[in-house]
């Protein structure tokens, strides 16, 4: 799967891609990564890639000629990607949608700076508009980044036990499970004697029940969108979680 990033900083990305999982799956040409920097695509002598906007207000706008000419450049060399404008203005990234995009060949990521880019861009040139939450960083490099390794991790192969991603928290519509590792008892705080026992019926339950308590305290909006069993509900339900609208059936 090939990644092209559209950005004014490419040199912020490399020694996060060049560690650990991400790093592996380059190496094993899994993923491939390439970067364009905006500012090489603007005409003037100055390389200018900002204006004040349109109408006043603070800060500046990230023109709209660099931008679709490093657009085209990509499309030029490699037609068909999917352009993905990063903005907070966007859809929210989600486990699904990662999951939708790592099923395409070529993702083609733009990173806004400033007051962000100008509507033009998203309104003809990009596919698609995402965010990574409801805040707001200073430019499109590390949602750029995030988008990657979401996508990049649920590709087959990346991961060494592809088991690990099919149970990660938003896989199955919940959050994960708490986990332990050793030693048997920190600090005061002993492992649940359940997962010690090596009864894997009684610790798969265990492991779905935790899930459900901690998407009902911390997430209940997740539980709108889970298939929850009459049993599942009438759990919650006595551990005092009201049996609300989420229950399909
Ligand atoms: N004025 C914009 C607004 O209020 O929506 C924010 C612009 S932000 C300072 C500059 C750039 O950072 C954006 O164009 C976008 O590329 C990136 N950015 C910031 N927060 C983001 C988020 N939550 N998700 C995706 N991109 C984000």
């Amino acid at each position: 799967m090939r990644f092209d990033v559209l950005t004014l900083f490419p040199g912020m990305f490399r020694s996060y891609l060049d560690e650990s999982i991400l790093s592996r799956a380059q190496a094993r040409g899994l993923i491939e990564v390439a970067f364009r920097n905006i500012r090489d695509y603007s005409t003037d002598k100055h390389h200018t890639v900002d204006d004040a906007p349109y109408g006043g207000g603070a800060g500046m706008v990230l023109m709209p000629d660099p931008v679709v000419a490093a657009i085209e450049a990509v499309e030029r060399e490699r037609p068909g990607g999917h352009v993905i404008l990063l903005t907070p203005c966007g859809r929210l990234l989600r486990q699904e949608r990662a999951r939708e995009l790592a099923m395409m060949p070529h993702l083609v990521l733009i990173c806004g700076r400033y007051e962000g880019v100008d509507e033009r861009v998203a309104g003809g040139y990009a596919r698609e508009e995402l965010s990574i939450g409801d805040y707001v960083l200073c430019g499109g490099e590390l949602p750029a980044l995030v988008v990657i390794e979401a996508v990049a991790r649920l590709v087959p192969g990346v991961l060494g036990a592809e088991e690990a991603a099919a149970k990660d928290s938003f896989a199955g519509g919940l959050l994960e499970h708490p986990q332990y590792t050793r030693p048997r008892e920190f600090r005061g705080t002993a492992v649940p004697d359940v997962l010690l026992g090596g009864d894997h019926a009684r610790i798969a339950r265990w492991r779905r029940e935790q899930s459900l308590l901690r998407t009902a305290r911390v997430r209940p909006d997740l539980l709108a969108q889970s298939n929850l069993t009459d049993e599942e509900v009438a759990f919650l339900g006595k551990q005092g979680y009201v049996v609300g609208p989420w229950k399909k059936g």
